[in-house]
């Protein structure tokens, strides 16, 4: 479903990926693990499109794309700080992109965002704000916000930073959910072994450019 080819970032005159190649094939989940600074966020940020590459070339069944076109939705991205909108309802940060940018039909929205509610079990807080929320539900409201897109490929930075141990189990459930339903799944991790444990690929950088 994605390959990448040759990419190259830099910072001034920092080589932070340097020469790097991967692919993956529909429902793989893909664990990037390594060291703070070796580069992992910026490389997901460049697969999202948040960030653009020095060089290198994307592929999506074997057809090149731009990962900055906005128009394609193929990566969503569940951020490390959950990035929700304070000042909005649970139910409220799920729908409003679908609204938004895709010009859902507000009930439509709403009733979609209830399937996926009630899949990640926070159905009962659709009219909570943020504030209100613990680190696991906010990591489910914004699971299930990116899922709203219908991404192909969902992203996640560190998900499982905010945990105690019985949610990263949830997560991980959650995880083996979405790989059932074909949804191809990329995460960022400090912990080797909830990496190891999810994926179906390993990504190991050991140090600033040098993805093995
Ligand atoms: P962490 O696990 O701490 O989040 P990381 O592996 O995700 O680390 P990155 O955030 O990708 O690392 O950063 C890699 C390197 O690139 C760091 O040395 C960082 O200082 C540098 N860097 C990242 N973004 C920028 C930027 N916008 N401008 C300049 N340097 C940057």
């Amino acid at each position: 479903v994605l390959e990448l080819k040759d990419i190259n970032k830099s910072f001034d005159s920092k080589q932070v990926i340097n020469h790097l190649s991967l692919s993956l094939n529909k429902g793989e989940i893909l664990s990037i693990i390594g060291p703070s600074g070796a580069g992992k966020t910026t490389l997901m940020r460049i697969i999202a499109g948040l960030e653009k590459a020095d060089t290198g070339h994307f592929f999506h069944y074997g057809e090149e794309f731009d990962p900055r076109d906005r128009q394609n939705h193929l990566v969503g991205m569940v951020f490390q700080d959950f990035n929700l909108f304070p000042n909005l309802t649970v139910q409220d940060n799920i729908t409003l992109a679908p609204i938004m940018v895709n010009k859902m039909d507000k009930q439509i929205a709403v009733k979609e965002a209830d399937k996926v509610m009630e899949q990640l079990e926070i159905s009962s807080l659709k009219r909570s704000y943020p504030y209100q929320l613990s680190g696991g539900q906010k990591q489910r409201v914004a699971i299930a916000r990116a899922l709203q897109m219908q991404p192909e490929i969902l992203c996640y930075d560190e998900p499982t930073s905010a945990l105690d141990p019985s949610l990263v189990d949830k997560v991980k459930e959650i995880f083996f959910e979405l790989k059932k339903k074909g949804v191809t799944q990329i995460v960022i991790t400090h912990d080797h072994r909830f990496g190891k444990a999810v994926a179906d690929k390993v990504l190991d950088v050991k140090a600033a450019g040098s993805f093995e």
